[in-house]
């Protein structure tokens, strides 16, 4: 198969759907890769890398387009490269269509059979091409949350893990999934004082027999949520309901109980956010102040460790897109019905249910015959 790799497009996106190692697993089972050039720069791999790997360089994006039979993406296709889809060809890539109709009007246009990363699945119920980002945007959150605690950055001053004779920061963190898990992982590591919010009984189970003398867990009620805030220097917002959008779980009102100078990191963003104050900034502009309280809501944090990022993502990858470019795309999804989650559009079919109940589209059950 001749798979493609363009370089992102999107503002600000430094990550690569391909890595060299994954160019290199590909060649050796015969298959032709094309990459941008400069495709991977952004993530720290030059051009050489690739060529080394056995990669072919294209200099534009219409050409790659236009050989490609697969195209492997990090980021869903912007307008211009909509444009340069096509029927019969395969697209693997994140692509959010439930909020974007737009996108997803010209994904059917196009004809393209693509294949979205968040929602291939996993035996055991999990996001395998969504987990390693929640893990890296997980990790990140205590780490720029205790830069904005910095009192240049309009924060308390204080430092996460105190020092001696002086207490360490509290860090409340709600939703202990994975991304409230590394960041429980990381607060602690700091030195702060952690404790991790929930809802499910069996999640704070796992968390406590798992972290028990690192964290604390507590009942994500409303009661145990408004009086953790109070004296929180840190609350990282890491929930996800499935298919919804993120529950507020901090009024504007209740900014008024915290302490001047907290930090709110609110990961959730990217579903519309769990705090009621939040909205998206960028890596450019991550922080904005409501009450006293700093808000940090940067809705695509992995990009700042794109290389991290890009490697994590290829590592979770690879064994899908081999498996694709090995066999197509029928076989593939016929033989791994967790890739055939993944399937959104088709010959101008959509083929994801929750998209098009989402949109108001109508949806057909993929056809491997
Ligand atoms: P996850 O499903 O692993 O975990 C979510 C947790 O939230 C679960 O344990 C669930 O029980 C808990 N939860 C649900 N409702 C709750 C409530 N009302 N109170 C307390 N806990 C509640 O999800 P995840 O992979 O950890 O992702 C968390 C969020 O982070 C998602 O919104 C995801 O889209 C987002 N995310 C954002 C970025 C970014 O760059 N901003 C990157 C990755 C993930």
């Amino acid at each position: 198969m001749i798979i493609g790799c363009p370089k992102e497009i999107k503002n600000q996106e430094y990550r690569v759907g391909l890595t060299p190692s994954a160019v290199s697993e590909a060649v050796s089972r015969g298959h032709r890769v094309l990459i941008q050039a400069g495709a991977g720069a952004g993530a720290g791999f030059p051009d050489d890398e690739y060529l080394a790997a056995g990669a072919e360089l294209i200099v534009d994006a219409p050409a790659l387009f236009e050989q490609a039979e697969m195209i492997v993406k990090v980021k869903e296709p912007q307008a211009e490269e909509r444009k340069m889809l096509r029927k019969n060809q395969l697209l693997f890539t994140y692509l959010h269509l439930a909020p974007d109709p737009q996108q997803t009007l010209d994904l059917l246009d196009a004809g393209v059979t693509a294949i979205a990363y968040e929602t291939v699945t996993d035996a055991s119920g999990g996001l395998p091409l969504l987990a390693p980002m929640s893990e890296v945007a997980g990790k990140l959150a205590p780490q720029v949350g205790s830069w904005a605690l910095q009192r240049a950055n309009g924060g308390r001053g204080t430092l996460m893990g105190g020092v001696p004779g002086v207490g360490p920061a509290e860090v409340v963190v709600i939703g202990g999934g994975v991304v409230g898990t590394h960041a429980a992982r990381v607060a602690a590591g700091m030195g702060a004082d952690v404790t991790v919010l929930d809802m499910s009984m069996p999640r704070m189970r796992y968390l406590d027999d798992v972290f028990g003398d690192k964290f604390k867990t507590r009942y994500a009620s409303r009661e145990n949520t408004a009086n953790l805030i109070k004296t929180a220097d840190m609350v990282v917002g890491a929930v996800l309901v499935p298919g919804a959008a993120a529950p507020q779980l901090i009024t504007r009102e209740q900014l008024s109980t915290m302490k001047q100078g907290a930090v709110l990191v609110d990961v959730a963003i990217d579903q519309g956010g769990c705090f009621e104050t939040s909205h998206a900034t960028t890596h450019d502009d991550p922080i904005y102040e409501v009450d006293g309280v700093v808000h940090y809501c940067v809705a695509n944090m992995p990009g700042a460790v794109a290389r991290t990022s890009t490697i994590a993502l290829g590592n979770a990858t690879m064994p899908f897109v081999l498996a694709l470019a090995d066999k197509g795309w029928k076989q593939a999804c016929e033989d791994d019905p967790h890739l055939l989650n993944g399937l959104n559009t088709h010959q101008g079919k959509l083929t994801y249910f929750a998209v098009g109940k989402a949109l108001g589209i109508d949806t057909i059950a993929p056809n491997l015959a």
